[in-house]
């Protein structure tokens, strides 16, 4: 029998695995104070970042919409691909283009996303609170695994990833966003993201290896902690894993 202070919650799709109670995709909800329907979706374990349409009673509402009693809310996840440069309801303000925040518990997304050229910005020692905070400021969608993060109302964009392995990881991120085909790939230096710049051979001689110098002539330096780049072993390596993982890198 339905309490006089329940709603009815169903989460469509994927969410519904995101449900941390029995029952997964409906559940009934017994509302103890003023709550909107973000506050009852997150209590419920799922992220406001993770939902793309949203339902009361058969209305569209924001996120902030506060429940009735008796209520029934529908919730739906995304329908990649997510374009982020189109606002929506939810949602309504689209970002410039695909930019990334990377959360700790998923760090080696950064070098990877870099290496397609995606602007994807890492520090470690950013706590919850300066991350929510520069994802708003710089327009980026954050990538982590932590549930509490995803929740903060500053962060509008963002994806809890799912996939335990970092090239899973980053499929799962690519074809949220429908972005299998590498924007720039080795355009970007792995471990401090800023963009490369071409840079002489003669000008790196001294720094290279011996055979690097014999079979290689085209490099680019890093502006900011000068790592030198080429088309080595390493970068076949990352390739060949890149590719595995279904990236379109041209040529
Ligand atoms: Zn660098």
């Amino acid at each position: 029998m339905e309490k006089a202070n329940e709603v009815r919650v169903e989460c469509s799709g994927d969410l519904a695995s995101l449900v941390r109670r029995p029952g997964g995709g409906i559940v009934r909800y017994t509302l103890k104070r003023r709550a909107s329907v973000k506050d009852v979706l997150e209590a419920l374990g799922v992220p406001h970042t993770e939902v793309y349409g949203l339902r009361v009673d058969g209305e569209t509402v924001g996120f902030g919409h506060v429940l009735e009693p008796g209520q029934s809310v529908r919730a739906e996840p995304a329908a990649p691909p997510v374009d982020v440069t189109v606002s929506t309801p939810l949602r309504p303000r689209a970002l410039p283009g695909l930019r990334f925040l990377v959360d700790e518990n998923v760090a080696k997304l950064a070098p990877l996303l870099r290496a397609l050229g995606f602007d994807a910005v890492h520090d470690r020692r950013s706590g919850d609170a300066r991350i929510a905070c520069l994802s708003a400021d710089e327009g980026r969608v954050v990538l982590s695994r932590d549930r509490a993060l995803l929740k903060r109302s500053a962060i509008t964009w963002g994806r809890l990833i799912r996939a335990a392995m970092p090239l899973e990881q980053l499929a799962e991120v690519l074809d949220l966003f429908g972005a299998r085909k590498a924007p720039a790939p080795f355009s970007r230096c792995l471990r401090c993201n800023a963009e490369l710049a071409a840079v002489a051979k003669r000008d790196v001689l001294h720094r290279l290896e011996p055979k690097t110098r014999l079979y290689y002539d085209e490099f680019r330096i890093c502006p900011v902690c000068r790592r030198i780049y080429w088309r080595g072993s390493h970068q076949e390596h990352m390739r060949g894993s890149l590719l595995r993982a279904g990236v379109i890198l041209g040529d």
